[in-house]
């Protein structure tokens, strides 16, 4: 096992993975920006080193001060979290070259999935179906009004170094296809500097269905299920559910094996997440992320299973503690991302939290690393908190979600908490019937 692990992340997630460390016994270090300097994750953890200021290009994203704190504090493995450098393929091949452990699968496939072109290409290749589209990256509008003609409309223009939603753009008829393609190839250049497209089938009612993967260095891959995230806003994921209301056991079991068989063949070490659209008793890969997910307690609820646990077990060379045999799925877990925003605007809202209480009670989790007294500051992300909760079946953990809402107190900023009060109240939420576009143009078009 390692020595000490350095945790290069902030916020909840930097807490979630200083929560596994301690207790499993590993000494620990934390890098922090001097806007995080008063931080819980920065108060509890073992040794804190500040790497720079506010700005995370300064600090979070500043690899040559991680390295310089790993190698001060000794420190002989670093956790990337969630975001900031968990997907650079950069940062983990330099710590590895320094002679420490990059907590998260090897680099090659960082890099891979990192590329949505290759990523496809290689998820074909281990055998996961793919929304119907170009065979890679298209370069002329002319190639692409070719493939338009076979892939059929309305299809989507995406970049190959897409994120957030951005650079992708949708053409109704062959009519529009030119004004999406070089909208979507000016949008990608600005913001991933690479211009890079692919076209793909515009689904048009889909559900987003992820499939959690883990696997060791020993050649066990194990599925772990599925976690519904269809309730999004501009592709940000707010309330996530395990199982999906959508999948039978016999769906369920099918796409796990089809997920965990890919990873198998792809020799991917450590979690992973194959992201899938949903329709008409379909699937459909999209990508992989090749990190822990925000989302990754529900999952952990309904297994009874720690993740993060078992990542750093996995990254020491251990044995995974379990085979597939002994996953078994009990009740329902949800999961509501609360974020320091408007809850109708979605305006950001950071500040001073003078009244802080989370729910509790049974089948509650919360992470979060708020106190009251606590400025969320403005310079991140607007995750506060997340809201985990786990009942019998899903009627049972929508009532004690409902209940702990209630409960639930951040003060005085605005937070989503008053939207989750009322999407529980929601019918398409208490059937399950939503899909991607509900939130959207259903649900938030009607106020
Ligand atoms: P990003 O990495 O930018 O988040 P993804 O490929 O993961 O991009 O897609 C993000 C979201 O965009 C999906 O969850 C879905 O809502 C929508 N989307 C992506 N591809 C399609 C498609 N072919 N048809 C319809 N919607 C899509």
């Amino acid at each position: 096992m390692f020595n000490k692990i350095l945790i290069a992340n902030r916020g909840d997630v930097a807490l979630r993975v200083l929560r596994a460390c301690k207790e499993m016994g590993i000494p620990n270090v934390i890098v922090h920006s001097t806007a995080d300097a008063d931080s819980m994750p920065v108060r509890l953890a073992d040794e804190s080193v500040c790497i720079g200021p506010p700005a995370s290009a300064g600090s979070y994203l500043n690899i040559p001060s991680i390295l310089a704190a790993a190698g001060i504090t000794g420190a002989d493995a670093v956790h990337p979290g969630v975001g900031f450098l968990s997907e650079n393929a950069d940062f983990a091949e330099i710590v590895k070259a320094h002679g420490l452990t990059f907590i998260g699968p090897e680099t090659r496939h960082i890099r891979s999935m990192g590329d949505k072109v290759e990523a496809k290409i290689a998820a074909a290749n281990a055998g996961l179906p793919l929304v119907p589209g170009s065979p890679g990256a298209v370069h002329t509008i002319e190639d692409a009004e070719e493939l338009g003609k076979t892939i059929g409309y309305p299809l989507l223009v995406k970049a190959a170094s897409g994120g957030g939603g951005r650079g992708m753009k949708v053409a109704k008829t062959a009519a529009d296809l030119a004004e999406a393609f070089s909208s979507a190839r000016s949008e990608a250049n600005a913001a991933f500097g690479d211009d890079t497209v692919y076209l793909e089938r515009y689904l048009s009612q889909p559900r987003h269905i992820e499939v959690q993967v883990i696997a060791d260095q020993h050649g066990n891959v194990v599925h772990l299920g599925e976690r519904e995230c269809s309730v999004q806003r501009r592709h940000q994921k707010l309330f996530e559910e395990a199982p999906s209301p959508a999948l039978s056991a016999t769906q369920r079991a099918k796409i796990g094996r089809i997920a965990a068989e890919a990873i198998h063949k792809m020799g991917y070490l450590g979690v992973g997440t194959i992201e899938f659209l949903y329709e008409d008793g379909e699937f459909f890969f999209i990508e992989m992320n090749t990190r822990l997910q925000v989302e990754h307690p529900i999952t952990e609820a309904i297994t009874g299973i720690d993740l993060v646990r078992e990542q750093i077990r996995i990254a020491a060379g251990e044995v995974m503690s379990f085979s597939q045999e002994d996953v078994n799925f009990n009740g329902h877990a949800i999961e509501c991302r609360i974020n320091a925003e408007h809850p109708e605007t979605f305006v950001p809202t950071p500040g001073k939290v003078t009244a802080f209480h989370a729910a509790g009670g049974p089948g509650i989790r919360v992470e979060s690393c708020l106190y009251s007294g606590y400025s969320v500051p403005p310079y991140y992300d607007s995750l506060i908190a997340k809201l985990v909760v786990h009942g019998d079946d899903r009627a049972h953990c929508l009532a004690r979600l409902k209940r702990a809402l209630e409960e639930f107190i951040v003060e005085p900023i605005p937070t989503t908490l008053a939207l989750h009060a009322r999407l529980v109240e929601a019918d398409a939420i208490i059937e399950g019937s939503y899909n991607i576009r509900w939130l959207e143009e259903k649900f938030l078009a009607r106020d």
